[in-house]
């Protein structure tokens, strides 16, 4: 079967299902890359009426947490190297980004992965890597933190968010498409405990069409399972060598996420063992000094509902107006998998299709 033909019957068995199904369907797409594909193949623009596709928290820089960046950025200023990712550079803190922090003097780097952290440390041996993301970008931390890297950790266990996302009294899920990258690590198990249908699913437009036509049959049956779409790549135990690194050298903590709050066991804190490694036990006093000075200012960047499926960027007041990739205000414009960010470069906001707002 040709690729065209591929989608034709898919599409095809998507509205039989959807009009089977005969009510309102909203389906939250988990991972950043899976927005990605959505809105650059305009595949909300081609879904039956009925169904309607939400972005969900899967950009690990947007769900930073604001009283983080500022840390790091508290850091910056008071002569500690840092390195990170290029796109937090941006990430506007309470008084400024680190790009302006940079700008300014400060000794910022930004790099590709830790091990040019690691690097850079050979010349700067005070050097904090500020270290985000979920267990796909976690490991490699880890890996880092035993060559002697020295972390302020933003990372974050993907599953406890998918836990209280259910719980909203405000959101209407009726299936996930959980996140190909992580559930590569992880395996699938832990998502059986959530009573909804749910998909991992890859990041061709294919397959996340195959998992919206998967999560239909579920639905018609009455049924919540866990399928897995991705299996060309995700295992049901997912990487052992990997969850064995991150439990080596992260313990499971609460953590505090920008638009839902604390969740309980949802953060990675480091070990004991490596606190030499842990910027918040090296630096704890210069930290407790930085929090004290940090006023939050009022901000009307809405990033915390669009995390959450709750407002469409389009219906963000300063949406292409004041924020831009050039100008952001908040972080869902900043990260290339943020959904401001994202909507902004395909005029996803355009579509036909809306967020619950
Ligand atoms: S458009 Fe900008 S200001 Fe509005 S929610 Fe998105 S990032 Fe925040």
């Amino acid at each position: 079967m040709t690729k065209k033909s591929q989608y034709t019957t898919i599409l095809e068995d998507i509205r039989k299902k959807a009009l089977l199904a005969s009510r309102p369907l909203t389906f939250m797409e988990l991972c950043g890359t899976h927005s990605q594909t959505v809105a650059q193949h305009g595949i909300k623009n081609i879904l039956p009426k009925n169904i309607k596709l939400v972005a969900g928290p899967g950009c690990p820089v947007c769900v930073t947490d604001q009283s983080d960046i500022d840390n790091i950025i508290g850091l910056a200023l008071e002569g500690i190297p840092i390195a990170t990712y290029g796109d937090v550079l941006k990430v506007p803190g309470n008084s400024m980004s680190l790009e302006k922090a940079r700008a300014g003097g400060t000794d910022v780097s930004a790099v590709y992965d830790v091990a040019e952290a690691l690097e850079i440390k050979k010349r700067k041996p005070d050097l904090v890597f500020f270290g985000m993301g979920f267990e796909t970008t976690t490991p490699m931390t880890a890996w880092a933190v035993r060559k002697g890297l020295t972390i302020y950790s933003s990372h974050k266990r993907f599953f406890p968010a998918m836990e209280t996302l259910l719980k909203k009294k405000s959101l209407k899920i009726d299936g996930f498409i959980n996140p190909g990258h992580v559930s590569a690590i992880t395996g699938t198990k832990m998502y059986e405990k959530l009573k909804v249908p749910q998909v991992v699913a890859g990041f061709e437009a294919i397959d996340v069409l195959r998992a919206i036509s998967m999560l239909l049959d579920q639905i018609l049956n009455g049924k919540h399972e866990v399928q897995n779409e991705y299996a060309r790549v995700v295992k049901k135990g997912g990487n052992p060598r990997a969850q064995k690194i991150i439990a080596e050298v992260f313990e499971v903590v609460d953590a505090n996420w920008r638009g839902l709050g604390k969740i309980k066991s949802s953060g990675l804190a480091i070990r004991k063992k490596y606190q030499k490694q842990n910027a918040e036990y090296v630096f704890e006093n210069l930290l407790k000094k930085i929090r004290r000075k940090t006023t939050s200012k009022p901000t009307a960047c809405k990033c915390g509902e669009v995390l959450q499926g709750l407002r469409d960027p389009k219906n963000c007041p300063l949406f292409a107006k004041i924020c831009n990739p050039q100008n952001p205000q908040g972080p869902c414009m900043v990260s290339v998998e943020g959904t401001c960010s994202i909507d902004y470069k395909y005029g996803r906001s355009k579509q036909r299709n809306q967020r619950c707002d």
